[in-house]
């Protein structure tokens, strides 16, 4: 059997890095993390999907920005005029990373992550849109517009699409048979299941041949490739901070601005209002409008910081490298008996960094728990909030499943690691 102290070959790993991204980093404790047998391992965190560690470029940006922090749009002292600043900046950073259009102009919504940002959407799409949805979504695209308090008139759940054309094809034909009006049609980038990509550019073809709008869900997309509005031609996008190596509490909602000008400020309260009077309130324009109360502008700052250190290169160089790691992983796996991967299009198609499996005669529970107590590596377990799609896609006798998702701080040693453990615990058995 291998053995812990095997696996586990010394690294000064006090950051991750990738080849020709020398800032592109991630913060790591220096300690390491405590196994059953009390030795410490340097973490080997299959974790990103949930939430990335933070890269030093952000960690950098953060600590500039925290001795000054102050409530922006709102004093003449000089901490809020460089917050002020350093907020609109980060708002520009977001925008020119995500693609964002200047004609007709998009709008740039600071919010709290994706879930946020989709639950604003809801609020702000023309009383009674349709909105057409796939069954596969994270349950943040797939639930607000069923939410009391969105606008939305009908929502149409489609069934898990056989193929990326089918998808397509289910998509135009329930845009089609839509009432006239407003009509969505809201779509994840990348699987956080699967980590599969979707065929974003067709769908928008297909939605706006129908007169729809499309928002991408690119909470999982945008930690791993470039994604851009102007290329796409998606009407709206939303993301996470967390998700992609900076901080919680902050993410954003970009595109067209005239559905979220029109609507009522998804928040009521200060900055959202240009003049309260005993009688009536005067809300302000965009983006304004749907940022009511103090802003989070270190989150703002801490998620400009990654934008604006994933360049399109960066991202380029650092993909390379995942996909190789994950098909080490994905190989890797394979060659063990009774693990199973979950898929729904296939080995073959694209996917972000993201392996979900199981192992027949492990609980995913205790296997997630086994690999975290004593081999130093962390994964998730269960449904991961996308029911539907993880349900359909296990397979018998299976009721949950271990995702090992990958990102900048990923190396070849615990990719290794993570199959080792694998096979040495299948090898042990029950
Ligand atoms: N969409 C996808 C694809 C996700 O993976 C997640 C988080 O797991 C979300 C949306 C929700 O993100 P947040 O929890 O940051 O709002």
């Amino acid at each position: 059997m291998t053995t812990v102290s095997s696996i586990h070959t010394a690294r000064s790993a006090r950051s991750a890095r990738s080849s020709g991204t020398d800032r592109c980093t991630v913060l790591a404790s220096e300690e390491g993390v405590p196994l059953v047998t009390g030795e410490r391992v340097e973490y080997a965190n299959f974790d990103y999907a949930a939430s990335a560690p933070c890269l030093t470029p952000v960690a950098e940006a953060l600590a500039e920005a925290l001795p000054r922090y102050a409530s922006v749009h709102r004093g003449a002292g000089h901490h809020s005029q460089v917050s002020t600043e350093a907020y609109e900046r980060a708002r520009r950073s977001v925008a020119r990373f995500l693609g964002v259009r200047s004609r007709p102009a998009d709008a740039v919504v600071f919010v709290r992550g994706t879930t946020d940002a989709l639950n604003l959407l809801a609020r702000a799409v023309p009383e009674g849109c349709t909105v057409v949805v796939f069954e596969s979504e994270h349950h943040a695209g797939l639930l607000p517009w069923e939410h009391p308090a969105s606008r939305a008139g009908r929502v149409v759940r489609l069934p898990l699409p056989a193929t990326p054309g089918a998808a397509v094809e289910a998509a135009r034909t329930a845009l089609r048979g839509a009432p006239e009006g407003p009509r969505l049609l809201c779509v994840t980038a990348a699987s956080n299941v699967t980590g599969e990509i979707w065929p974003v550019g067709e769908l928008v073809e297909a939605a706006h041949a129908e007169g729809a709008r499309v928002a991408v869900d690119a909470a999982q997309y945008v930690p791993h490739l470039p994604f851009s509005l102007a290329e796409t031609g998606a009407d709206y996008v939303a993301l996470s901070a967390h998700k992609l190596y900076a901080p919680f509490g902050s993410g954003v909602l970009a595109g067209r601005a005239d559905w979220l000008r029109e609507a009522t400020p998804y928040l009521s309260g200060g900055g959202a209002t240009r003049l309260v009077t005993e009688h009536d309130v005067v809300w302000n324009d965009l983006p304004a409008r749907h940022e009511a109360g103090s802003p989070n502008v270190l989150g703002a700052v801490a998620l400009a910081a990654a934008c604006d250190t994933l360049t399109p290169r960066t991202q380029g160089s650092l993909h390379i490298r995942e996909s190789a790691l994950l098909e080490r992983l994905r190989a890797g796996l394979a060659g063990i008996d009774g693990v199973t991967e979950l898929t729904l299009w296939g080995d073959e198609h694209p996917r972000v960094g993201i392996v979900s499996f199981t192992v027949d005669g492990l609980p995913a529970d205790l296997l997630a728990a086994a690999l975290s107590a004593e081999y130093g590596i962390g994964v998730r377990d269960g449904l991961f909030c996308a029911h539907p799609l993880t349900r359909h896609l296990l397979p018998e006798g299976h009721g949950q499943a271990v995702r090992a998702s990958l990102g900048v701080g990923t190396t070849r040693e615990h990719v290794d690691r993570l199959v080792g453990a694998v096979a040495d615990l299948v090898a042990r058995g029950p």
